[in-house]
């Protein structure tokens, strides 16, 4: 048919209106069904002058509207199923939180609290005071300040004890966590001046002593977190450090980035210093992270003297720095968990992954093969394989988590097409490819979970998701 002749064909605006679905539709929101019937129509105007011959039904053109509609209504933020295996993923949010640190942040969102309002004086209350005593109690710190994430933390910290006077660090510690976070820039930002010490594989005590002056005003060491130089290395210990800085009077920070508040030694994760341990030795300021190894919301920790943190408590920093009422109420239930060591394990779900034993791992593993050997059929072929899982977030580089997945190999497309299609589904599946199979690690597999991740999985494999161009793989932030 001539192409105008297929223009006169496509219905008006008014008269598709008038459909029952999109009548229906209306009634939700009138001026977004109008915009998008508006859309849909000139699309195929364009498409019309453009060589289509087809003339699409009206039916075809609500539903098209029908699919827009939905798509812009659902949320941009939205549950994903992560299978990768790494426990702390930067990019999939981190730690998740305890039911009791739900509970906590739902319970700060939905009613008035006494957040800033001291209850027994009838006055003006601290806010930080939720958490301090407890972080005191915990750490055996004297202070203790809470802001809005670790990279806040360590700006604060040298802003205040720092800023216009000289900060050493080693070159060895010079690192960046992520794109968004490297030492010397934050250091930079803080305004104080930056003074290398020791070779990038080798620092000793005497390199720090050294290069300490009238004008030193810190000694940084921070947790090189997600690499570790091994070979011929040499890192000055924390304890040489405490006894130069008190030697010579200057403080010693340490930014231990992940901040281990339970020595998780007797379940096989080694070679991190808790916290406590730090400060025991002396450190004169401590920070971490609140959703790294600790599991808890994003929050930045700072823990020490109680002279140095009172001073970074009245920095106009802390202002602009400051942590939000849903977090702190979901940070102070996570600290709370931390009284007893064994219920910290078994509440504080980060912390479960962590220490999952790998004969439980591979009995999980074996339930969802079951499951999906009888939902996929003869679609896939279903496995069972040994495999290593991550902590991620920058933690623990080196140590690998002996783990379990379930492998899928599928009759069509390849793993790499269905990793790309898993991404599509409703909730979107997060998987590893390897040697042409998908592995489905349980270690992060949620409880719950399984049941929604056959699903995805068959919509992956019948093709009922929006196609699209691969894209490239995200960048995991250390
Ligand atoms: C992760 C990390 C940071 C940044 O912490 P955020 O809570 O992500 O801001 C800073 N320093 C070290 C050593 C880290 O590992």
């Amino acid at each position: 048919m001539e192409t105008r002749n297929l223009l006169r064909q496509l219905p008006a605006v008014d008269q598709l209106l008038q459909h029952p679905r999109l009548k229906d539709l209306s009634r939700e929101s009138h001026k977004m069904v109008l915009a998008l019937t508006r859309r849909v129509l000139d699309d195929w105007r364009l498409k019309i002058k453009n060589g289509a011959t087809l003339m699409p039904e009206p039916d075809q053109l609500v539903r098209e509207i029908e699919n827009r509609y939905h798509e812009a209504g659902r949320s941009s933020l939205r549950p994903v199923i992560n299978a990768t295996g790494v426990v702390l993923h930067t990019n999939l949010g981190r730690a998740i939180l305890s039911p009791a640190a739900r509970e906590a942040a739902l319970t700060a969102a939905g009613r008035y609290t006494n957040l800033e309002f001291d209850l027994e004086k009838g006055q003006r209350g601290n806010r930080y005071s939720h958490v301090t005593g407890l972080l005191k109690e915990l750490t055996g710190a004297e202070e203790a300040l809470v802001v809005n994430n670790n990279a806040a933390a360590v700006l604060l910290a040298l802003s205040t004890l720092a800023a216009g006077r000289e900060t050493i660090i080693s070159r060895g510690q010079l690192v960046e966590i992520g794109g968004s976070f490297r030492v010397p820039e934050v250091m930079g930002q803080s305004g104080t001046r930056l003074v290398e010490v020791g070779t990038t594989n080798k620092t000793y005590i005497h390199d720090y002593e050294r290069a300490v002056g009238p004008d030193t005003a810190l000694l940084l060491k921070v947790h090189p977190s997600n690499y570790r130089i091994q070979g011929f290395t040499r890192e000055v210990t924390t304890a040489e450090l405490v006894e130069l800085g008190r030697r010579v009077g200057v403080p010693v920070m340490e930014d231990l980035g992940s901040g281990f508040l339970i020595d998780l030694e007797p379940y096989g994760i080694t070679g991190e210093p808790t916290v406590q341990e730090e400060i025991n030795q002396g450190v004169d300021v401590v920070t971490f992270s609140g959703d790294k190894l600790l599991g808890g919301p994003q929050a930045g920790i700072i823990v020490g003297r109680r002279d140095l943190v009172a001073a970074m408590a009245r920095h106009p920093l802390t202002r602009a720095l400051r942590i939000d009422k849903m977090t702190l109420a979901a940070l102070e239930a996570t600290l709370r968990a931390y009284r007893n060591p064994d219920r910290a394990v078994k509440e504080i779900p980060t912390l479960a992954a962590l220490v999952a034993l790998p004969e439980d791992l591979r009995h999980r593993a074996g339930k969802l093969q079951k499951l999906l050997t009888s939902v996929l059929g003869s679609r896939a072929r279903v496995g069972l394989m040994a495999t290593t899982s991550q902590a991620g977030g920058g933690s623990l580089p080196v140590t690998e988590l002996p783990s379990w997945a379930v492998t899928i190999r599928p009759e069509q497309g390849g793993a790499a097409g269905l990793v790309t299609a898993l991404r599509r589904t409703d909730p979107p599946v997060l998987a590893r490819v390897q040697d042409d199979l998908l592995l489905l690690d349980v270690r992060t597999l949620l409880p719950g979970e399984d049941e929604e991740l056959a699903l995805a999985l068959v919509q992956a494999m019948e093709g009922a998701v929006h196609g699209g161009e691969p894209e490239p793989a995200s960048e995991q932030e250390g």
